[in-house]
């Protein structure tokens, strides 16, 4: 069976410099009120009290091209617990 990774992005860290959503449009978009990065199809949820967008995928390689170059770190991608 294929693994599966969580991708989870942190909207209080992103400091809206777009990168994301330029190499990896197809999972990220930038909010146009806000400017701070959306993830496209996730879920919301709550992590330490503060909102969190979390998305399920078995191919976790474009979003963690797009955690490599987020300049706040507010991309994590981590393999899913059984
Ligand atoms: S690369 Fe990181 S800091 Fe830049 S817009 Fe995306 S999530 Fe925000």
């Amino acid at each position: 069976m294929a693994k599966k990774y969580t991708i989870t992005l942190y909207p209080d860290k992103c400091i809206g410099c777009g990168a994301c959503a330029g190499v990896e449009a197809e999972l990220f978009e930038m909010d146009e009120e806000t400017y701070i990065s959306k993830l496209k199809s996730s879920v919301k949820k709550e992590e330490d009290g503060k909102e969190v967008w979390v998305f399920e995928t078995d191919d976790p390689k474009n979003a963690k091209e797009a955690a490599e170059i987020c300049p706040g770190q507010a991309i994590k991608v981590e393999e899913s617990e059984e």
